[in-house]
């Protein structure tokens, strides 16, 4: 018989499944407000309509479902057979009927989560591999997907604002960002500060920064390439007089 609880006992990763769990019945909250007629309208994202966003999520719980069964079964199963791949299941996928595209989200978000709740304790720790070629454990899954439910639930363009997603998924966002930037080096001189959080960082050491300040979701907003409000920004880049934000660097 299938047990009916998550098969793990760490407290650490109970945590993270909570906020993974969360993060998409944010999504489908955000989803289920939009009517048939709105999954045609702009997202967030250049080019991509909120159908595009749909698909895209659900087709990533089936990968990241993929990852999940690699660690389970020790038989190597890739996310994505290639990228050209993935973007072709996005573009398709936005073109399914309404209920489709629906159903595509809750079926696919069920079943990465059955193989989250049935994964062994001692399979968490076996190694797989993302599609950026990063070898790393199954733990790591429900971080990949937990940054995909609550970012593009913002993405739908329809109330949810960063403000709406919890502030350790925030602090992890950023994280990853700036060590995102860190890797190909845009980083220089670029000195992040969140207000609300008393904490700085980035290019600390750099003589003359773009200082970049606001509260913890506004700077996550702002790194991620989704807006400038909330952000004051001092320095090289920037016109101090009028307050210019500039651009934060890309990150993925
Ligand atoms: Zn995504």
């Amino acid at each position: 018989m299938v047990a009916r609880h998550d098969q793990t006992t760490d407290p650490e990763l109970l945590a993270a499944l909570l906020q993974a769990r969360r993060g998409t019945a944010f999504f489908a909250r955000k989803l289920n407000e939009l009517t048939d007629a709105e999954l045609d309208g702009d997202s967030l994202l250049p080019g991509w309509t909120r159908r595009h966003i749909t698909a895209h999520i659900g087709h990533n719980a089936r990968a990241i479902a993929r990852l999940v069964e690699w660690a389970a079964t020790g038989v190597e199963t890739p996310m994505y057979a290639s990228t050209a791949v993935r973007d072709h299941e996005i573009d398709f996928g936005a073109t399914l009927s309404p209920i489709a595209l629906r159903h595509l989200f809750d079926h696919s978000a069920v079943h990465l989560n059955v193989e989250w709740r049935d994964l062994p304790g001692d399979a968490w720790h076996h190694t797989v591999r993302t599609i950026q070629g990063r070898e790393v454990p199954a733990t790591e899954t429900v971080w990949m997907r937990t940054r995909e439910v609550w970012m593009h639930a913002v993405d739908l363009d329809n109330g949810a604002s960063f403000r709406d997603i919890p502030a350790p998924v925030l602090e992890r966002l950023l994280t990853d960002i700036i060590g995102a930037w860190h890797t190909r080096g845009t980083d220089a001189g670029l000195v992040i500060k969140v207000t609300d959080q008393e904490l700085t960082l980035g290019d600390t050491t750099a003589e003359s920064a773009t200082v970049v300040s606001g509260p913890l979701a506004a700077v996550v907003q702002w790194a991620a390439g989704r807006g400038r409000s909330g952000i004051t920004a001092t320095g090289p880049g920037t016109e101090t007089t009028n307050g210019t934000v500039p651009a934060a660097p890309k990150w993925i």
